[in-house]
């Protein structure tokens, strides 16, 4: 401020000065004035650059100048470069965080007072078939017509989630529909952010463990019944001794076929909470053969008089890498089906190959009865029996490819299954190269 009061006296007094000068002593005052009326002239036309610059095209502002305008277009400039500086950080802020949100698994939907979409990420509009350009500002009720969603949308009360469908359009075809959760969060006055959940796999799983305790619980509560029969039998009939063995030894057939259950119930729960076998530990393939043949032998004779035609052939002598113990339950367990449904007399092989490629094959094929193509694909499910009663019948527990599928997922190997219908199927095992070695390395090791 002194330096414009020292500028507007200097301007005054020069041009007072000037005046007196040329015109004589009288023209001192209105020299003074003219000089004092240039100076607001000049002031009054920075003023008006500088407001004319800021209302045009604030990049043009001079960057430095002299006075007071000067600094007020400085210091003007500066302050538009920090907003700019804050503006572009909250940008960049707001693109982060919406990026977040884009790759979030669950859909979010920003929706305003009127219930229009104003916003959602690419899950959102997966599941829910919205068009991010095309149904911006569009009714969300008019593009899940859901009647359960509507009524809850409409409601007002979000105090717990629903359940529905995914809209058929929005999600990739899978076959069975996709099940989301869906709840509503109010924020800012009646504004309304929408998140939803894909629970299709929550749902499996907990129907998957319904379905597998009602089986369990039907597996055991047939022998017990049939056990409870018996003791009733024993306790309240006078039998003779010979009825009474019989008695008992079909007793004994029911506990072994409960402790046989709990067996494998047990295994499958090892498989799925022990960590996967390391592959250090390497077995001869020619000794898991070797149980197998001896089990195979035994369950044959057991089961029938006839006995079968069991061949086993390993084409190359060759170690195995993994938990010896679980390779010898898969191999015996598919051996021990060909056995057990193929009829006395049929023909049971086994082989050991090493393929072109390195892997490594276990293969047993049975002149049985074949499965139907559409049974193959369940094979593998807990409790799925295509001949229940000869499962039954023979010891089965229906767990047992369910245990070799799990067996050959933690050795990553495949479980292939051929079958024809009257023709005999053949199950294989095929292990990974880097889990198959030629067996006199081991002698050299
Ligand atoms: P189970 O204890 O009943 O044998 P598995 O899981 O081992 O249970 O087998 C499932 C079903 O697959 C069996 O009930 C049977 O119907 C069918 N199956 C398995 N192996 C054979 C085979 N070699 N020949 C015919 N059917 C088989």
């Amino acid at each position: 401020m002194p330096f414009r009061i020292a500028t507007f006296l200097i301007a005054s007094c020069a041009c007072a000065a000037v005046a007196a000068g040329l015109f004589g002593p009288k023209l001192v005052w209105p020299g003074a004035w003219m000089g004092a009326l240039a100076w607001l002239a000049l002031d009054a036309w920075r003023a008006q650059r500088l407001l004319h610059v800021l209302r045009n095209d604030t990049a043009a502002l001079p960057s430095r100048g002299s006075g007071v305008w000067g600094e007020l277009s400085e210091r003007i400039r500066k302050l538009l470069r920090t907003r700019e500086q804050q503006t572009r950080q909250a940008e960049d802020r707001l693109q982060e965080f919406l990026a977040a949100i884009q790759a979030s698994p669950n859909g979010v939907v920003l929706l305003d007072a009127q219930g229009r979409i104003e916003w959602c990420n690419q899950t959102a509009a997966a599941q829910f078939g919205i068009d991010v350009e095309r149904d911006l500002l569009q009714h969300l009720a008019n593009l899940v017509r859901d009647p359960i969603f509507i009524t809850y949308l409409a409601s007002w009360n979000y105090s717990r989630d629903v359940l529905i469908d995914a809209p058929a359009q929005g999600m990739p075809r899978r076959n069975h529909p996709t099940r989301l959760s869906v709840q509503v969060h109010p924020y800012a006055g009646n504004r309304r952010m929408l998140l939803t959940r894909d629970i299709t796999s929550l749902e499996q799983a907990e129907a998957m463990r319904r379905d597998f305790v009602a089986n369990v619980s039907h597996e055991i509560r047939t022998p017990l019944t049939v056990l409870a029969g018996f003791v009733e039998t024993l306790q309240t009939l006078p039998l003779d001794a010979e009825e009474r063995a019989r008695y008992l030894a079909l007793m004994a057939q029911q506990s072994t076929r409960m402790e046989t259950l709990v067996n494998d119930l047990l295994t499958l729960s090892r498989l799925e909470g022990s960590a996967a076998p390391t592959a250090s530990q390497w077995t001869r393939v020619r000794a898991l053969l070797a149980h197998c043949e001896d089990e195979a032998k035994g369950l044959s004779s057991r089961l029938t008089p006839l006995g079968h035609r069991l061949s086993f052939t390993v084409d190359a002598d060759s170690e195995l890498s993994g938990a010896p113990v679980e390779l010898q339950s898969a191999m015996s367990n598919l051996l021990s089906n060909a056995v057990r449904y193929t009829p006395g007399g049929g023909v049971v092989v086994v082989t050991w190959r090493v393929l072109q490629d390195g892997r490594g094959e276990y293969a047993v094929r049975d002149s049985g009865p074949g499965i139907a193509a559409e049974h193959i694909p369940r094979l593998t499910e807990r409790f799925y029996r295509v001949d229940r009663s000869r499962s039954r019948e023979t010891g089965g527990t229906g767990l047992g490819l369910a245990i070799v599928k799990h067996i050959a997922q933690r050795h990553g190997a495949e479980l292939r299954i051929d079958s024809t219908v009257g023709q005999g199927s053949r199950f294989a095992l095929v292990f990974p190269a880097s889990r198959v070695r030629e067996a006199r390395l081991l002698a050299k090791a």
